[in-house]
């Protein structure tokens, strides 16, 4: 994996100008809303980027810090790609997928009309 780097940027709505860490006040903007942020590239060197970003932090210790954790997932395969894909939208695939699956089956339709029925639509990784 490649190095990821923290960086502190101004954090008003259409600035967002990165600012060396020693300042008190944007020089783009003058906004004093200033925080830390880490940027990691999930690809591998010589692929395409796959850039992941994190910010809001205080400190730059509390960005690196969230950043070595990103990457520590992504080397142990914990990381979850966000997704807007639905867990009803999983089961239908799963489902079709599976044809050793004898009758009778819970089918989707049935997984709807759980007493939570959202849980269908809701996105599995958010
Ligand atoms: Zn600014």
């Amino acid at each position: 994996m490649r190095a990821g780097s923290a960086f502190r940027r101004c954090t008003k709505d259409g600035c967002r100008a990165n600012v060396a860490a020693s300042v008190r006040a944007c020089p783009k903007c003058g906004g004093h809303s200033l925080s830390w942020a880490f940027v990691i590239d999930l690809a591998l060197p010589g692929s395409k980027r796959k850039q992941r970003f994190g910010s809001g932090f205080a400190t730059k210790a509390a960005a690196l810090e969230a950043m070595n954790r990103l990457q520590a997932a992504v080397v142990d395969g914990t990381h979850v790609e966000r997704s807007r894909r639905t867990l009803g939208a999983y089961l239908e695939d799963w489902l079709a997928a599976r044809n050793d699956i004898r009758r009778p089956f819970p089918k989707v339709a049935t997984v709807r009309c759980l007493p939570l029925p959202h849980t269908a639509a809701r996105p599995i990784a958010a």
